[in-house]
């Protein structure tokens, strides 16, 4: 190999960079309920009847703008719609690999809530019921919700 062939040059550095944005009425509702209550929240839009959770403002299929007081509790219980199972460590993942990662539809909702699953290996499956296990301090975040766990009973 010729000495002028071009090498790409990588530079270690850590960047830090904090910021704060607001949730929106419906998003503050939602980390407010959870940190608060340990209650998880969707929202129904009162054109078409579909339940979102997690909430937003704007129903997809009829566009239909929604409200707080269009508010509804989901859950606690959900099924798992499907899942993937993490093996390699991100630098963006709040926790260290291996984990699995499921899809929760909660009970009332018609989407799913993307969040972690503990389980035994090898136990997960679509259709599995599961439920939230809660963090000991909530603190206003989707991690107020620590990870699902397999339903009891
Ligand atoms: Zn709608």
């Amino acid at each position: 190999m010729s000495d002028n062939v071009f090498r790409p040059f990588e530079v270690d550095q850590h960047i830090t960079a904090m910021s704060r944005y607001y949730a929106g009425k419906i998003g503050s509702r939602f980390f407010v309920e959870l940190r608060d209550k340990g209650r998880i929240m969707g929202i129904k839009c009162a054109k078409c009847g579909k339940v979102y959770a997690p909430p937003r403002q704007m129903c997809g299929p009829c566009f239909h703008t929604m409200g707080e007081s269009d508010m509804v509790e989901v859950g606690p219980l959900g099924t798992v719609v499907t899942f993937t199972r993490v093996e390699y460590d991100s630098a963006v993942a709040p926790r260290k690999a291996p984990f699995v990662y499921a899809l929760v539809r909660l009970d009332g909702a018609d989407t799913a809530l993307p969040h972690f699953l503990e389980c035994a290996e090898g136990e997960v499956a679509t259709g599995m019921r599961v439920e939230p296990v809660f963090a000991g301090e909530r603190k206003g975040t989707i991690l107020d919700i620590n990870h699902f766990r397999p339903a009891a009973g």
